[in-house]
């Protein structure tokens, strides 16, 4: 088996009054993501790290926030259009690590729900898919509860 490796890493600006979409599971907090998508910071981050794994390009370059395609574009279809890219060179999503740096609401609650989401989405099991959060101790912008940053990494292999 050979191996690859990704990670990626998204930030997008909280506002009042906007839907909070994070790995493709909907927050109800009164506040969410500024974005051309839907916002889902943290399936853009899961995307660039696949595209990563296999030096396919971002997120950005292959679905433009220029084109009208993609306005208010549910992200899990973007995380799909990537899985299958990757499929289509012969690799495979090994496993994914989620890491959400969130002030507020806690995530802790949605967890599960975010795992089973993306596992579906990318055809592998839940086992394989991690969601972790965290706080900034209030610290930053993400502390200030202006903004929610995501990490990703993953492994990709073929036979
Ligand atoms: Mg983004």
């Amino acid at each position: 088996m050979e191996f690859r490796i990704g990670q990626g890493y998204d930030v997008h600006r909280i506002a009042e009054g906007l839907p909070m979409t994070l790995c493709g599971v909907r927050i109800e907090c009164g506040r969410g993501f500024v974005a051309h998508s839907d916002g889902d910071v943290a399936i853009h981050a899961l995307c660039d790290a696949l595209l990563g794994s296999l030096a396919l390009g971002d997120i950005g370059h292959l679905f433009p926030d220029t084109s009208d395609e993609f306005a208010g574009i549910d992200s899990r279809i973007l995380l799909s259009r990537v899985v299958g890219l990757v499929r289509s060179q012969g690799w495979e999503p090994v496993n994914a690590d989620v890491t959400i740096a969130l002030q507020a609401p806690k995530v802790a609650p949605y967890i599960e729900s975010m795992r089973a989401s993306l596992a579906s989405v990318m055809g592998v099991d839940a086992g394989c898919v991690s969601v972790k959060a965290t706080t900034t101790e209030k610290l930053g912008f993400v502390g200030r509860g202006e903004g929610c940053e995501v990490w990703a990494v993953v492994l990709v292999g073929r036979k």
